[in-house]
């Protein structure tokens, strides 16, 4: 069973967290989890879901269909020391990271090392 990123219409490829397995997309090097796993990955940490809906940040943003479901994904604060902005499904507790907002829930990644192999293949 695969899932496919909406964005770049590619398979995500499985990578594994401190054992738990999550979606990445190896062109936008976006990231897919349902929010059961990112507890798993911070169970030592509090986390909070906002429910209310923010603005958007600057520019115009699209609403991003969920790659598991294909529901519209909900704007959400995660994170309370240091919020960061994500995308969440409300209807399979699906979670969607952009590049670069795993790290800045201060997840010391892999993903990091992945990608520095990774972009030597990037397509134009
Ligand atoms: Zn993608
Ligand atoms: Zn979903």
């Amino acid at each position: 069973m695969s899932i496919f990123c909406k964005r770049c219409d590619t398979d995500m490829q499985t990578v594994f967290y401190e054992g738990v397995a999550i979606q990445l997309c190896m062109s936008c090097k976006g990231v897919y989890l349902t929010r059961r796993k990112l507890e798993i990955i911070k169970d030592s940490r509090e986390i909070e879901i906002a429910k209310d809906t923010p603005k958007p940040r600057k520019g115009p943003e699209v609403p991003r269909c969920c790659p598991n479901c294909q529901d519209i994904m909900k704007k959400a604060k995660y994170g309370k020391i240091r919020p960061t902005m994500i995308d969440y499904c409300e209807t399979c507790n699906g979670i969607w990271l952009d590049k670069g907002e795993l790290a800045s829930i201060q997840f010391s990644y892999e993903i990091a090392e992945n990608n520095r192999t990774r972009n030597q293949f990037k397509r134009a």
